[in-house]
């Protein structure tokens, strides 16, 4: 989808087993293999006894029990929660039912903006509605633990709630889905938008950890430097559409076949999710227009002058 992209789709991990990644960390590889999820979910337990575990995963019971068992003998105190989908943060409410562990995040999920007929569907069947964290977190505050301090660095685009979390005192940065190692994540209306999308990827430029540890993928040794090919393959995009739309108007599947060549048919739906999303960047900055608010079922054209 994404060939611009130096991408890494290696990942040699076996879905259950603790796989040390650097002192005092390791990752769990969930069983959901998917064109979204690449291998899976990866979730994270940083610290030795007691520990934090980030981004819990789905609730799938093979997960849950290899997660309690790489934190067995050890006091789980937190469990972070990147965003709201559910291949992230449903596995919480049983491992803080099995753990006493706290919940923490940006807050609960939430839509980019008001809904259009029939997005209510689609906004329920990818988020974990039901997920409350017990301690929410702003931009830049910190949580301290044993042994380790995180600071949320709040990322909406992919999700609105959507949060990074910065380990004090190490270069690493656990940025859930907001940047891949394999893949661009998907930026689909009504989930998420792609004004934030991009704002959270210029904030990353501004800070200083390199290593990202992310939600799917293997770890990401330059994260700046993939945050700015994300941001070239944005721009790259959004210059294709504006290219279509010179010649003419144009509906989002026309749209989606003239900008996505061999495309996973699996991922046309995505596709044309995230191309309503350059859309609605594009209207609401004044470069194209369209008949009401930008909707999956428009038709769209360059806005005059
Ligand atoms: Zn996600």
């Amino acid at each position: 989808m994404s060939d611009d992209i130096p991408f890494d789709r290696k990942l040699d991990l076996v879905p259950g087993r603790a796989d040390e990644v650097a002192p005092g960390v390791r990752r769990v590889l969930a069983n959901n293999p998917s064109p979204f999820t690449f291998k899976g979910t990866v979730s994270y337990i940083v610290g030795r006894d007691p520990v934090a575990i980030i981004d819990p995963g789905p609730d799938d019971e093979n997960h849950i029990a290899a997660l309690l068992d790489a934190v067995r003998g050890a006091t789980v105190t937190h469990l972070f929660v990147t965003h709201t989908h559910r291949d992230h943060s449903p596995a919480a409410a049983r491992i803080k039912a099995a753990t006493g562990a706290v919940t923490v995040a940006e807050g609960p999920h939430r839509a980019a903006r008001a809904l259009n007929i029939g997005e209510a569907k689609r906004l329920d069947a990818s988020a974990d509605m039901e997920f409350r964290p017990d301690l929410t977190l702003k931009d830049g505050e910190a949580v301290d633990g044993a042994g380790w301090s995180f600071v949320g660095v709040a990322t909406p685009g992919h999700t609105m709630n959507h949060m990074a979390f910065a380990l004090r005192g190490t270069d690493f940065l656990f940025c859930g889905d907001h940047v891949m190692g394999w893949s661009t994540p998907v930026v689909a209306p009504p989930d998420g938008a792609m004004s934030d999308y991009m704002a959270s990827l210029h904030k990353l430029t501004q800070r200083r950890e390199r290593i990202y540890l992310p939600g799917q993928g293997d770890i990401v040794r330059d994260g700046p430097r993939m945050v700015e090919h994300y941001i070239r393959h944005r721009q790259g995009r959004e210059a294709s559409i504006l290219r279509r739309l010179e010649k003419g108007a144009a509906d989002i599947p026309t749209l989606v076949r003239a900008i996505y060549i061999g495309l996973d048919p699996r991922l046309t739906g995505a596709a044309g999710l995230s191309v309503l999303a350059h859309l609605e960047d594009l209207v609401a900055r004044g470069r194209v227009t369209t008949d009401g608010i930008p909707a999956i079922s428009g038709t769209y054209r360059l806005a005059s002058g």
